[in-house]
Parts: structure tokens; C-alpha cells; sequence
């Protein structure tokens, strides 16, 4: 049985451990620990060395003793800033951390329900499925241990990613996709007050690029900011290099092409209009999902919904997340709502229900 106090104490245990983006390797450790004290068969990757963190991905095996395909339950382990010296603490059922730092809730919320679910599986001898488990490092900022994992380790075709907000009985089964796009003008350097006439101020062809660009909202599925825009030259040079630094984001992948195309020909035009020259680098960040609400995928967790008397409420996400990168690997995942509140605030919550109801919804999953 999902033991609700069991369940709270190593929630409190995990959030205490830091484990901001980058720096996972005691969580990673910890996760390993705790996997094999429940007889599970462990496997860490080296995805952290790949850009700079000290941490890992996790996978462990739960072996079934029912028939059935195995699935992939997946939570991720960072969080963001500021993530160390956690105090968590109850107040009429809510769980909170002091005013300096993040609760943790995301998604540590996630890791104990999985966690949890399986204990008292094994301890009861429930027949259940084959899972793979995964506890992936990196997702906040870009999903980096998603993205190097090598998911040819995983015999899974579908997966259930318990990491976001609302309560349990959410279930997301899409998301936009995200390019990140990189441009510079560059123009020609002449000193501002003998001879202007001859540079080519890459700051003012960048203005006039940007002036002719739709941005923000585009469509009801589509959004385009620019974040950052940068050159820095003495007020007497003509300066010749602008950097622009952009996002655009849209459930649909070919919307979302085309509004990288526009911003590239509003730079191309302003740049041949002024003979400025233009380098231009868009990449894709991750790409969009949708998993069809009639699939067994979908269908499988609206049963255990049911079973457990909730209000089920499906919904398109609005971010990225691992389930994205798995998607887009060929592992048809959607995501769970586990009752974490203002995450990624000092104000974040969740309520001690909302985290047995998703050791309970893990356990449905696996034993059904
Ligand atoms: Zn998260």
C-alpha cells in the first residue's frame, strides 16, 4: 500500500538534497541507492559530462510479473535556482520551503510517487508490468539529459513523464516545439564624425530588420520573442556588428518554419537594402508533439483516472519538456500533472494529496 507518511519523508529527504541544473551528482547518487535497495537494476549514463554537468541519468528496470508491453515512467531530478539549503515544511496539508528557495516540488513530486508506487508493489506482491524508470538530469534550461540519453537502452514505445503542475487526473498530450534563432549584421566600421557616410551602422540595419518583423503573438499556436540584441562600440564608430538572439515557438512545426523564414528575409532585405552583410544560424530546440487523445497511451490514463474518482482534464502544455525529446525519439509520452504550484517561485507548494494521489496514479499504471 502507498504509505501517505513513508511518502512525505522522502519527499522532504529528496528536496534537501540540492540538485540545481548542472550539479545533480548527489541526487544521481542518492536515486541509484535508493533504486537498488528496492532489488531494481540500475543503469547510469554519462550525459552530464556531454555539457558541463557533474550529474547522470538514471535508469532502472522494473522486471513485470504481468503480461504486457513495458513503459517508460520518467521524472526529472534538477531544478532550477535557488535549489540548495531547502527547509521544506507542512502547514495544513501544504507543503512549503522557507522564503529563499524553491520547494523542489518539480519534480522531485514526480520521483517520489514513481518511488513510492514501486515499493509498495514489491511489498505487497501486486502483479504488475514491466517499467523502465528514468530520472533524467538537465531538463530545466533545455532538456540536456533527455537529449543525450540513448534511448536505445529502452525497450519502451510509450512513456508517462510525471513532471507538471496541476493536480494529479492533468494529463498534457501535446506541446509546441521551439527554434532558437541567432542572427548578426554586419556592417562596415568608419568613425562617426569624419566620415560616417562611409560605414554601415549594423546597428541600424538590425532597427530596420526588426521593425518589419510580426513578433510576440503570431497565431493562436504560434509566439516569437527576441531576447537579446547586442553591440557595444564607442559613440564615434560606425559600429559593423549586431547580434540578435530569438525564440519561436509553435504546436505546428511548419508555422513555426515559416516564422524563422520571415525573420531571415526581414534581415536579408534590411541588409541588401544597406549592403550589410547577414549570418544568419536558426536550430531547433526541440520539436512540437501531439499524441492522439484516442490512443492507448492516453486511453490507459484516463482509465486509472477513473479508477481513482478523478476529474480527468486533458490539456496542450505550453513549454517543452522531456516528453518533447522522447516524442521526438519515438517514444509516444504524454505528461502528468502532480499537484506542484508556482513552480520555479520560493512561493512553489504542493499539498501532502496531491503527492499520494500520484504514487496512487503510478501505482494504477503499473498494475493494471
Ligand atoms: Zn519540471
Amino acid at each position: 500500500m502507498i504509505q501517505k507518511e513513508r511518502l512525505t519523508e522522502q519527499f522532504f529527504e529528496f528536496v534537501k538534497i540540492g540538485s540545481e541544473s548542472g550539479n545533480e551528482k548527489d541526487m544521481g547518487e542518492r536515486l541509484v541507492k535508493e533504486c537498488r535497495a528496492l532489488g531494481l537494476e540500475v543503469v547510469t549514463d554519462n550525459a552530464g559530462a556531454s555539457y558541463g554537468s557533474n550529474g547522470f541519468n538514471v535508469l532502472a528496470y522494473l522486471p513485470g510479473t504481468m503480461e504486457g508491453e513495458p513503459f517508460l515512467l520518467s521524472a526529472h531530478m534538477d531544478t532550477v535556482k535557488p535549489g540548495n539549503g531547502i527547509v521544506p515544511f507542512i502547514k495544513d496539508g501544504v507543503i512549503m520551503s522557507g522564503e529563499d528557495t524553491i520547494l523542489g516540488g518539480d519534480d522531485k513530486s514526480g520521483i517520489c510517487g514513481i518511488l513510492e508506487a514501486v515499493r509498495s508493489i514489491l511489498e505487497d506482491g501486486t502483479p504488475h508490468r514491466a517499467a523502465e524508470i528514468l530520472f533524467s538530469i538537465g531538463e530545466e534550461g533545455g532538456m540536456k539529459g533527455a537529449k543525450a540519453f540513448d534511448v536505445s537502452l529502452l525497450k519502451s514505445r510509450r512513456g508517462y513523464i510525471f513532471d507538471s503542475s496541476g493536480d494529479v487526473g492533468k494529463v498534457i498530450i501535446g506541446a509546441p516545439g521551439q527554434s532558437k534563432v541567432s542572427a548578426d549584421v554586419i556592417g562596415k566600421r568608419a568613425h562617426a564624425g569624419l566620415a560616417p557616410e562611409t560605414g554601415i551602422s549594423a546597428i541600424q540595419v538590425m532597427a530596420k530588420a526588426i521593425a518589419k518583423m510580426n513578433l510576440l503573438r503570431i497565431d493562436e499556436e504560434t509566439t516569437c520573442n527576441i531576447g537579446e540584441i547586442h553591440s557595444e562600440f564607442a559613440t564615434n564608430i560606425v559600429p559593423d556588428r549586431c547580434h540578435m538572439f530569438a525564440e519561436v515557438r509553435s504546436r505546428n512545426l511548419d508555422k513555426l518554419n515559416a516564422q524563422v523564414a520571415h525573420m531571415e528575409q526581414c534581415l536579408r532585405e534590411a541588409c541588401k537594402e544597406a549592403g550589410a552583410e547577414l549570418q544568419f544560424d536558426p536550430y531547433t530546440n526541440y520539436v512540437s508533439y501531439r499524441v492522439d487523445p484516442e490512443s492507448e497511451t492516453v486511453k490507459t490514463v484516463l482509465e486509472a483516472f477513473g479508477r481513482m474518482g478523478l476529474e480527468p482534464l486533458v490539456a496542450m502544455g505550453g513549454g517543452g519538456s522531456d516528453a518533447n525529446i522522447y516524442n521526438q525519439k519515438g517514444i509516444e509520452s504524454v505528461v502528468l500533472g502532480t499537484g506542484m504550484t508556482k513552480v520555479h517561485t520560493t512561493e512553489e507548494t504542493i499539498t501532502v494529496e496531491n503527492l499520494h494521489r500520484t504514487a496512487v496514479l503510478a501505482e494504477e499504471l503499473l498494475t493494471h
